[in-house]
Formats: structure tokens, C-alpha cells, sequence
């Protein structure tokens, strides 16, 4: 790939903006300051996918700035990427994986990004030295592997992208290695790079597959560019998973989310979680969902899918772990502990009244958490999970007053 092709004819300015939407004076000035906070970058077969005469578009949503985005409600990081940052660029949350950032760019930047503190502005937080990542996880072998992030990981060079596969590939106790991409939605044209298909070719061993972990949110964005990607992808032989984000105003109906399941399983790509939109400033007021809303689309849609369709869990990447919301019975919402920063909580079941508003684990009141439903062995029913959770509540609350730090209005 040329450096930056993707770049060259991209929407990144208002003035290219109007060229597809009025955009009165008032409304330009209040877009300017979200720009100034945070890039857009649109490529153009994403913007091929938007119908520009219609207000609600969901492609025009998850790509245009809105001026929603200037509310600061919420924090940047809400599910403690800092405190799990191990050296710059490395994170290591749970003991079996490392997540590594290597870029800040990705095609087109997505206004629900959950790292929008860092893509396209400047950042310490990206890799620096890959040498120093790669020592790291061989002096962690319980780290069986990595997920290679950003950032959009495809949208850097294929040298680099080589150089990630060959160092991490030669570490005997890394079993798999997944790159999570936007890039077969938003520049699929990307993976017509034979070099690049050819890379990953190489490396999509029997021992050790290649995992492409894309995030298709919306069925317009299955079509024949994004299909041919997939395709080329598969051909290689690199397994796909999807990941989708819950987000208000394009995906929220359970037909919607239906088609978009049913879609992805017909190109050979499998669903893998429903993402509750995290509370982020300038995200969270524009596309969060409720909890109880949310367990209500998904159930309605997993009605219309069939059973490869709706493997998919709904799960909110909590502070403490990737938290599974169950479902609703008796006037009560349950959740259990699918992975855990904290090991002894792997599988911990609880449950909090219905509460139709929150959406967030922290929008409940801690006080009301009712029980373990079924305490995994060494869990006490009196319940010292309870009480830790509690305590890590109160944390992350108070944690979220100071991070607006990166960007400035
Ligand atoms: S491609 Fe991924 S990292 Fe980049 S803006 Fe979109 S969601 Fe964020």
C-alpha cells in the first residue's frame, strides 16, 4: 500500500463537508469546535454507503460530527485502559491477553469511538518500540494472545504489520493473535493489497490462526466492497469475528440488528459480541442505550436469527472485567462476570433492580446489588465480591472527575 492512499481523497474539512450538507453558520461554528477535539476523516466509499438527503442516516451518524458531541458527560477512559497500561502502547487487563495500540489512525474515525481520546491527535499511548512489547509478553507466559489494536491496525504499513506478526508468531506461548479493524467496512479497497493478503497468508498458520476481529454495526455496511474484503480475507485463511456497538440511532431496532447478524453469518463472518456503548464523553449522550432497552433489542433480534446468527453475547467492558447482561426476570436485571481483571470473579453472577434509565453498571446503586445468584466455589453468599465491587464503584466515580485531560474545547 502507498503511504496513505486513503487519505488522499477523504472528507476531513467542513468546507468538503458542504459539498454534501447545508450547514448553517451556527451549527458550522459549533462543528468547528468538535473538530477541534476531535478529527473527522471520512473515506470515500463510506461516504458512498450515507444517503445524504436523509437527516437520520446511520452511516451519516457514526461518521458526520455532530454537535451532541460537545456534551462532556462521561470520561475517556471508562474501562481502565490507563491503570492497565504496562509500557506505552501495552496494556495487560487479563492475565491471558495483551492488547497492543500500534496506531493512532484509522480510515475514517468513528464519532462513537470508544478511544477517541487518541485517534488522530497526538498521543503517548501508542507503541513505541515493538522490541519492548515483544519482551514483555515473553516474560509473561500466561499471556497465551494478543490483540493488536489502535487505532485501526490495517492502516499501517505492511512492513510494520509483518514485523508485528513475525515477532509475535515466535513466541511459543502465544496461541493466536487478533487485529481489530474497522478497515474491511470503512476502506475495504485495502484489502485488495495483495502483499498485504499475501502477509497474512503466511502467518494464518494450522497451529496458529489469524484472527480478524471487524465491527460491522449496521447492515448497510454489508455490500459488495465490504463482502469482496471479507472474502479475500477468508480466502487467506485468517478466521473473522465481529464485534458490534450498540448505539442509538443506528442499530437500535431488532430488525436492524437481526439483518446485520444474519448478514454477517451469510459472508462468513461470525458474531461475536454486542457492545454496550460505553458512557464517554461526547459518546454517551449521543448514542448510548439503556441497559434495559438494550436486553430487550437484542432478545427481540436473536428472535429473528438462527442459531449461528445469535451466538453473539451482549456485554459491557466494565472497569472490572467484560460484564455479560443476562436478562430481565422478576423486576431485576442479571449480569455475570464473563472475563475479570480480578480472576476470583470469573463467572460471578449478580443482579440489580430494574433501573430503566442507567446505562452503565455504574448508574445502578451500588447499595442495591442483591446477591451472587450462584456463588462459584470460594465465594462466600455473604459475598466479599459484593463489597469489592462496591468499593470499586465508588473508585471509578471518582476516577472519572479528572479525565478530560487530553483534550481541550
Ligand atoms: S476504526 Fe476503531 S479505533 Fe478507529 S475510530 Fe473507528 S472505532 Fe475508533
Amino acid at each position: 500500500m502507498k503511504k496513505n492512499t486513503y487519505q488522499d481523497d477523504r472528507i476531513s474539512t467542513l468546507e468538503q463537508l458542504k459539498a454534501y450538507l447545508d450547514i448553517s453558520p451556527q451549527i458550522e461554528k459549533k462543528l468547528q469546535r468538535v473538530l477541534q477535539a476531535h478529527p473527522m476523516l471520512i473515506t470515500p466509499h463510506y461516504a458512498s454507503l450515507i444517503d445524504w438527503t436523509a437527516p437520520n442516516d446511520p452511516i451519516m451518524k457514526m461518521a458526520v460530527p455532530s454537535c451532541e458531541e460537545l456534551n462532556l458527560e462521561g470520561s475517556y477512559d471508562t474501562s481502565g485502559e490507563a491503570e492497565n497500561t504496562k509500557l506505552p502502547g501495552l496494556q495487560h487487563k487479563y492475565s491471558e491477553t495483551a492488547l497492543v495500540l500500534v496506531t493512532n489512525t484509522c480510515a475514517t474515525y468513528c464519532r462513537h469511538c470508544f478511544r477517541k481520546r487518541l485517534v488522530g491527535l497526538p498521543t503517548e499511548e501508542t507503541l513505541k518500540r515493538l522490541d519492548d512489547a515483544t519482551e514483555y509478553i515473553k516474560k509473561h507466559p500466561k499471556i497465551n494472545n494478543v490483540l493488536v489494536s489502535g487505532g485501526d491496525p490495517l492502516t499501517i504499513c505492511n512492513k510494520s504489520i509483518e514485523r508485528i506478526l513475525d515477532n509475535l508468531t515466535k513466541i511459543p506461548h502465544i496461541k493466536f493473535i487478533r487485529f481489530g479493524t474497522r478497515v474491511p467496512v470503512t476502506y475495504p479497497n485495502r484489502l485488495d493489497d495483495k502483499e498485504l493478503l499475501g502477509i497474512f497468508k503466511k502467518y494464518a498458520t494450522n497451529e496458529k490462526r489469524l484472527q480478524i476481529v471487524t465491527q460491522f454495526n449496521h447492515p448497510k455496511e454489508i455490500c459488495p466492497k465490504s463482502i469482496k474484503a471479507v472474502s479475500n480475507l477468508i480466502d487467506t485463511g485468517v478466521l473473522l469475528n465481529n464485534q458490534t456497538v450498540l448505539l442509538r440511532g443506528v442499530n437500535d431496532r431488532p430488525d436492524i440488528l437481526a439483518s446485520l447478524m444474519n448478514g454477517l453469518v451469510s459472508i462468513g463472518v461470525s458474531p461475536y459480541y454486542v457492545f454496550q456503548c460505553r458512557p464517554l464523553a461526547r459518546v454517551k449522550n449521543h448514542f448510548q442505550v439503556p441497559l434495559f432497552k438494550g436486553l430487550k433489542i437484542v432478545e427481540n433480534a436473536k428472535a429473528q436469527c438462527n442459531g449461528l446468527s445469535k451466538r453473539f453475547k451482549y456485554v459491557m467492558s466494565h472497569v472490572t472485567g467484560k460484564i455479560e447482561i443476562l436478562g430481565i426476570m422478576d423486576g431485576e436485571i442479571y449480569f455475570k462476570y464473563h472475563e475479570a481483571k480480578d480472576r476470583k470473579n470469573l463467572g460471578v453472577m449478580f443482579k440489580h433492580p430494574i433501573n430503566k434509565s442507567a446505562g452503565w453498571l455504574d448508574d445502578f446503586n451500588p447499595f442495591e446489588i442483591q446477591t451472587n445468584i450462584e456463588p462459584k466455589s470460594g465465594h462466600a453468599p455473604s459475598s466479599p465480591v459484593i463489597k469489592w465491587e462496591i468499593q470499586e464503584a465508588k473508585r471509578v466515580k471518582q476516577k472519572t472527575i479528572n479525565s478530560d485531560l487530553l483534550l481541550t474545547e
